[in-house]
């Protein structure tokens, strides 16, 4: 059997713990047996990021912008008790933030749906993708307690230092008190509302965006205003075109709305609700093994992910010699994802048919009650019984489907 070929390399970018493991194991097993492989490796493991003082992630961006494609292995974020474990010369940032920081994107997180593991919703029945803007708020706001007695202004200062504007945020005559200021870009809300039209337009999915606008009549309603006439201006006619349209509801409504629906929705969320929605939305889908993310940049730029973490209990069953059962789609999707958008991009439909069946056979494999341990408790169909594999068996028995 001839292998597919590819015209351009993906960036791929290695990781770290038991998502290191996997990742070895599906290009084996999934990959290289069908596909000339073509990439440019950078190995964002801690060990080395230590050892290229974090040059590695930058470069990493760098290479995932010029050739548009990247798919990220999950990595350590370094905390004290990392910094001690692996001695490093300090606690790097980390690499997620950084790639974002290069590539001024937005991230989409998409549940990957099987017959028999049914979401805590029963009545989603596709995909609810949460796209959530990933700048500023209250991730960068500035807080303080206020003594009684004393006033809190909002002051805006022009370069010389002039006072443009001084708001009483309160008098706190009654009580101590707290009080919190926060920020955002226009620059950074175009592009987040760019990236979210773009990829609506690229799975044909509806798009809604929700803020509190009654309330916040100048911050939200800001967003929803740059929203509305990027959308006016630049892809009203590309959505009717497509089918598809955009919402703009206020973030209870969407809430509400979006319980009750069937799914099948592309959900863009300021950065707070994302944060509080994403965790919702994967958690009700059933695993957090089952959802994939995707960084895409308003300049057409995507990097590949699962939404997991390193998975660093079974890692260190794995170096005990201790069997392991961590769940691999989310990593298998990731290559896919990067695959088909490469195969897109170039102009080889082989590239993007390989991708397509690889995440068939992945899916087909749950279906036939073959499956990782943590879906075992979420899977119910009749007449299967599901069987437990361990990491390695179930990417063979993906693999066996995919011969
Ligand atoms: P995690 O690696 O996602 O794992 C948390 C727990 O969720 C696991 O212990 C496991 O539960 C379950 N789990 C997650 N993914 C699974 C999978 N694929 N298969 C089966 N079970 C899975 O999160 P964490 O323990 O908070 O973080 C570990 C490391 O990952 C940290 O160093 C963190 O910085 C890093 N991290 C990286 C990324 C990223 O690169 N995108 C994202 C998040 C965290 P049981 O133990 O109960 O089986
Ligand atoms: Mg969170």
């Amino acid at each position: 059997m001839s292998k597919i070929q590819m015209k351009n390399p993906v960036v791929e970018m290695d990781g770290d713990e038991m998502t290191r493991v996997l990742w070895q194991w599906i290009k084996e097993d999934l990959i290289l047996p069908f596909v000339d492989l073509k990439t440019e490796y950078y190995d964002l493991g801690l060990v080395n990021r230590d050892k290229t003082d974090d040059q590695v992630t930058v470069d990493a961006a760098n290479a995932n912008k010029k050739y548009k494609v990247g798919v990220k292995c999950a990595t350590i974020t370094p905390n004290a008790q990392r910094v001690e474990e692996y001695k490093l010369k300090q606690m790097w940032k980390s690499p997620n933030g950084t790639i974002r920081r290069i590539l001024d994107g937005t991230v989409f997180r998409a549940p990957i749906l099987a017959k028999g593991i049914t979401p805590y919703i029963p009545g989603w029945k596709k995909p609810i993708v949460l796209a959530r803007h990933a700048y500023g708020d209250v991730y960068s706001g500035v807080e303080t307690q206020v003594k009684q007695g004393n006033k809190a202004y909002l002051v805006v200062e022009d370069e010389q230092g002039g006072v443009v504007e001084k708001l009483l945020i309160h008098d706190f005559r009654e009580s101590d008190g707290i009080v919190q200021s926060i920020h955002n870009l226009d620059k950074s809300i175009a592009s987040f509302a760019r990236s979210c039209f773009n990829y609506a337009l690229d799975v044909k999915m509806p798009l809604w965006f929700a803020t509190k606008d009654t309330i916040s009549k100048k911050y939200d309603h800001h967003f929803k205003d740059i929203f509305a006439e990027i959308y006016d201006k630049e892809y009203k006619e590309k959505f009717a075109a497509a089918g598809i349209e955009y919402m703009y509801t206020l973030i209870d409504d969407a809430v509400a709305r979006i319980v009750r629906s069937e799914g099948g929705i592309l959900w863009a969320c300021k950065n707070y609700d994302g944060d509080v929605m994403s965790d919702m939305v994967a958690t009700a889908y059933g695993s957090l093994g089952l959802m994939t993310s995707v960084l895409v940049s308003p300049d057409g730029n995507y990097e590949f992910e699962a939404a997991h973490g390193t998975v660093t209990r079974h890692y260190y069953k794995h170096l005990k010699g201790e069997e392991t059962s961590t769940n691999s789609v989310a990593t298998i999707f990731a290559w896919t994802g990067a695959l088909a958008k490469r195969g897109e991009l170039d102009g080889t439909p082989e590239l993007c048919a390989f991708a397509k069946k690889l995440e068939q056979a992945t899916v087909a494999t749950i279906e036939s009650g073959k499956m990782t341990g943590d879906l075992i408790p979420l899977f119910h169909a009749d007449g299967i019984v599901p069987q437990k594999l361990d990491s390695r068996a179930f990417l063979k028995a993906v693999a066996a489907r995919m011969q």
